[in-house]
């Protein structure tokens, strides 16, 4: 017997008739032995539209000014799916029970749309376990010191199942969604990608990072912190398939002193197209001046990624910084405006089509020479590379948008990502 923690998407939540295979999955698990706690999202489109009703009410500085209605109002779509499950369980012939954050106790911050999960009080959930229920919680959501509702921002129950696992010490976190497992690369970009058995958490947690969107990338940090046991996998399998090769399917997020990884130098290739460029040329090479460009930026509540300042000529240097798109224009106007005069350079200039590509994997920690394949394969198509930045276990590239496609398949097909593991 062990204490489970399932997970459900949105779209595996999406109807009656699904939550029902939700219940008769969960009761499977439950029949056999286990504990169960099940954490769902709304129904898919439910948090959509809920933020669409208070759009049309208030569509100015929406955000800032409505946290905490906001919050209170999306967190009523996983309070909805939860106490359906808890009911179609029970019509399974269950014993169940649903909770809202507020009443397990989930503790967060007062970041409301997107607060942080700060501690979880497990007395009232471990008691119904030990008397032998099914208990469902609310993802997504949770309550600030002041008794306010809360939410954890977009994909925020991936995020609440593995800090309830993590407080309850669970045995496996299981995200359940309407992918089979996290792949080598986007199949929709590369129909060879192949499911990867197993992760590390870290090289998961670039892939999360680069926008592959199976996990919210908080959930990956949680679970990497408290060492959760995290396994994502289809939901849109047959609920009674057998449960021994069930608890075996979809890709295991692991810690590296586990023996049964995949040994593979490169594990995955990453992308985001979302991302921009911004120089600003002839900056005088002074003591502060990444300050006062970056400092600008941040103020505004930008992030910026990859940053490069070029070596100084006659007193001047170059400095690029990339960023994600949205914030483009907003980071560009700031820095003509309020920047450029008051540092002496001479111009910002930008690109908002180029994209960054990147190589993941653990094994590269333990080879040389990974990067300078990944130039050469680059280079061998003829893609001019911009930007290079570098960690333990990534390199990435800045390139023009257009050849993102063709820069993912040439180096998931030269790392032989689309071979299977000898
Ligand atoms: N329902 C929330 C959302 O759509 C949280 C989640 O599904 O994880 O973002
Ligand atoms: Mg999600």
């Amino acid at each position: 017997m062990a204490l489970i923690v399932h997970k459900y998407g949105g779209t595996s939540m999406g109807s009656t008739e699904r939550i029902r295979n939700v219940a008769k999955r969960v009761a499977k698990w439950a029949r056999a032995g286990h504990q169960m706690v099940v954490v769902p999202s709304a129904m898919s489109g439910e948090t959509n539209r809920l933020l669409g009703l208070a759009k049309e009410l208030a569509p100015a500085k929406f955000t800032e000014a409505y946290g905490r209605e906001l919050d209170a109002l999306a967190a009523t779509g996983e309070q909805a799916s939860s106490a359906l499950l808890a009911i179609a369980l029970q019509a399974e012939g269950m014993q169940a029970v649903s909770y809202a954050g507020w009443q397990v106790t989930i503790k967060t911050n007062s970041a409301y749309t997107k607060a942080r999960i700060e501690s979880i009080d497990d007395e009232r959930v471990r008691a119904d376990l030990d008397a032998g229920k099914i208990v469902v919680v609310t993802g997504f959501q949770g309550m600030d010191e002041g008794g306010n509702v809360t939410t954890l921002g977009r994909g925020g129950s991936d995020t609440s199942a593995v800090a309830i696992a993590a407080a309850l010490k669970a045995h496996e976190c299981l995200i359940y969604t309407d992918v089979d497992g996290v792949y080598t690369t986007d199949p929709r970009v590369v129909p060879e990608a192949r499911r990867l058995q197993t992760v590390s958490f870290e090289e998961m947690l670039e892939m999360a990072s680069m926008g592959s969107k199976v996990l919210q990338i908080r959930s990956v940090e949680f679970a990497g912190k408290y060492k959760v046991p995290l396994r994502v996998l289809s939901s849109f399998t047959d609920w009674d398939m057998d449960i021994g090769v069930e608890a075996k399917s979809g890709t295991l997020i692991s810690f590296e002193e586990d023996e049964n990884m995949e040994q593979a130098i490169v594990s995955g290739i990453a992308f985001n197209r979302d991302e921009a460029k911004i120089s600003v040329l002839g900056v005088p090479d002074t003591p502060g001046i990444a300050y006062q460009i970056l400092g600008a930026v941040a103020d505004a509540n930008i992030e910026v990624d990859v940053i490069i300042q070029n070596i100084s000529k006659d007193g001047k240097t170059d400095f690029s910084f990339t960023l994600h798109r949205n914030d483009y224009a907003k980071a560009l106007d700031l820095l003509k405006a309020k920047v450029l005069p008051s540092l002496g350079a001479q111009e910002v200039i930008g690109d908002a089509k180029i994209c960054k590509v990147s190589i993941v994997g653990i094994g590269m920690r333990s080879h040389v020479g990974i990067a300078s394949k990944m130039f050469r394969v680059l280079s061998e198509e003829g893609i001019n590379i911009q930007m290079i930045s570098t960690s333990e276990i990534k390199t990435s590239v800045v390139i023009a948008e257009k050849y993102m496609e063709l820069a993912v398949r040439s180096l998931h097909k030269a790392f032989d990502l689309d071979q299977p593991i000898a």
